[in-house]
């Protein structure tokens, strides 16, 4: 089977790496969090005072950019400046403030470009918010992933509090709502369904479920393309 290239977009907390990592493995590709991407950038923020005072120097970041290397090890995840950052990424701090960051123009070229040449030999499942309309808009595959914002504060929620963090779950449903908004009407790459996109609204699926799915629409592309 000749490989693919699978985009997966969709709003926040809908579970789409976890369904982007599972897929790739089954499959034997590469998996490519983009999102892990952005947030490593605005960890690189935080650390160097780039955000202060409720404030992105946005000038600073970009000036800052070339000293920015993010990158991705099968055992670690996400490494910033070569350092395992997987865990911290994840913190309510970086959450608030990655959709500012995410929407500097000159990052997203930035990342854009990174995302780029790691998918050029095909076989990767990439996901994030702008892979099938940005940065593979001739993907094979690409699937729109959506569900109830409770449902998905919940599942952010219950992640978090796992981990022994505190974390108001209206807090965490205010969070889930903002950067819908942001992502969807930010100027630079906004989170638009691709026209030939297929919906999954996982809303009310397992993880199996949705792994049975996802499965059939890659057997469905390769067959109908080999
Ligand atoms: O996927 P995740 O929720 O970790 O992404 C964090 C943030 O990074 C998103 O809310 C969005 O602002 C940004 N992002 C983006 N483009 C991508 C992936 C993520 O703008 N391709």
């Amino acid at each position: 089977m000749k490989p693919i290239t699978i985009a997966i977009d969709g709003f926040s907390s809908c579970g789409k790496s976890t369904m982007a990592k599972r897929l790739a493995k089954e499959l034997g590709y590469i998996y490519v969090d983009t999102g892990a991407m952005y947030r490593a950038v605005t960890l690189y923020a935080l650390q160097k005072g780039v955000i202060a005072q409720g404030n992105v120097d946005t000038h600073a970041l970009i000036a800052a950019l070339s000293a920015i290397q993010v990158a991705f090890t099968p055992d670690e995840g996400v490494l910033l400046n070569n350092e395992p950052v997987e865990d911290a990424i994840r913190s309510v701090e970086v959450s608030q403030w990655v959709s500012k960051v995410s929407s500097i123009k000159e990052v997203r070229q930035k990342m854009v470009e990174l995302q780029r040449a790691m998918g050029i030999n095909k076989g990767v499942v990439m996901d994030g918010r702008d892979i099938g309309t940005v940065v593979f808009p001739d993907a094979e595959l690409k699937v729109f992933v959506t569900a109830d914002p409770k449902v998905r504060a919940q599942r952010r929620y219950d992640e978090w509090t796992a981990k022994g963090m505190q974390v108001n779950f209206d807090e965490v449903l205010q969070n889930v709502i903002d950067r819908d908004y942001q992502d969807q009407h930010r100027a630079e790459s906004p989170l638009v369904q691709a026209s030939d996109a297929i919906v999954l609204d996982n809303s009310y699926m397992t993880r199996e479920e949705q792994q049975i799915w996802l499965m059939k629409q890659v057997e469905k592309v390769c067959c109908t393309r080999i």
